[in-house]
């Protein structure tokens, strides 16, 4: 009986459809952490995407100690990703302590973050075994499977922000992440707006990847109706989720996706810092 009991608790150890046996296939949990940064979890896996920052944009304290601590819902995670090194997205400091306290949990970004992240953090480089750089040209994709999870890392040009004449994000190169979990396509898009789809399409005849899940940044909108039109023809998603949304905008944004309802009911809005949505794909069809 002993043994039995033991072999029954290694089969526990060592089969990850056990440990996650409270999430059904074609379903991905999406728990809002603050700003752009999730987690996310399906049937074997779970990843955190731009989750640790600080600042105005940070989520409560006692999140971020749970995320660092990875209390549930934040143990397990196999992926990190981030999206750019902005400071609504990525904390160096933080991102560092993650990494060295949690070896398991590999990085995912572009090489620009990881020297900035260096650069603030000298130690940094001592984690490199984690470091999965995938460093896509602008317009451009490349493409790495990671821990079982293939990975798609598109250049999209940030979202652009005048002063004095001089556009401030010009250096700063976005990855938008396309990944594949258990099946279920999901999307980040980081800070982007729908003329970097527009290029991207332009240079590469046409955008060709269809997702199920899409984490879509509030600017992507801008113009309402007509670049919700031009998303959802793109990418063809099942379901869209707006993140991004300026602190002081929350009511306007939940306001104008109601409004969106109407031409894609599956889009939503998570407001509340662990905010949790379960997504079951299987009933829905791609756009
Ligand atoms: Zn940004």
């Amino acid at each position: 009986m002993r043994t039995l009991i033991a072999v029954f608790f290694c089969l526990m150890w060592y089969n990850p459809n056990l440990l996650y046996s409270q999430i059904p296939n074609n379903t991905l949990q999406i728990t809002y952490v603050a700003n752009a940064g999730f987690l996310v979890a399906s049937s074997t896996h779970k990843v955190l995407i731009d989750a640790l920052i600080k600042g105005t944009y940070a989520p409560p304290k006692e999140i971020t100690n749970d995320i660092m601590d990875s209390k549930p819902p934040f143990d397990s995670v196999g992926l990190y990703f981030i999206t750019h090194y902005h400071e609504d997205h990525c904390d160096p400091v933080l991102v560092n302590e993650y990494l060295a306290k949690h070896r398991n949990v590999s990085l995912v970004t572009s090489r620009p973050t990881v020297l900035f992240i260096n650069g603030n953090c000298y130690e940094f480089i001592l984690l490199k075994n984690q470091f999965n750089e995938l460093t896509p040209e602008g317009n451009q994709c490349v493409a790495k499977t990671i821990e079982g999870i293939p990975v798609k890392a598109f250049g999209l040009e940030h979202a652009p922000y005048y002063r004095n004449g001089i556009e401030m994000n010009q250096n700063m190169l976005n990855v938008s992440f396309l990944f594949e979990m258990d099946g279920i396509r999901v999307f980040h898009s980081g800070d982007i707006q729908t003329n970097a789809f527009r290029d991207y399409a332009a240079k590469n005849n046409k955008w060709t990847d269809t997702v199920d899940v899409a984490l879509l940044c509030y600017g992507l909108f801008e113009s309402g109706m007509p670049d919700l039109d031009y998303v959802v023809s793109t990418l063809h998603p099942k379901c869209i989720v707006v993140m991004h949304v300026p602190p002081d905008s929350n009511e306007a944004c939940a306001t104008r996706i109601e409004q969106f309802k109407t031409r894609f009911p599956n889009i939503i809005l998570l407001k509340n810092s662990m905010d949790s949505q379960s997504i079951d794909i299987s009933g829905m069809k791609n756009e």
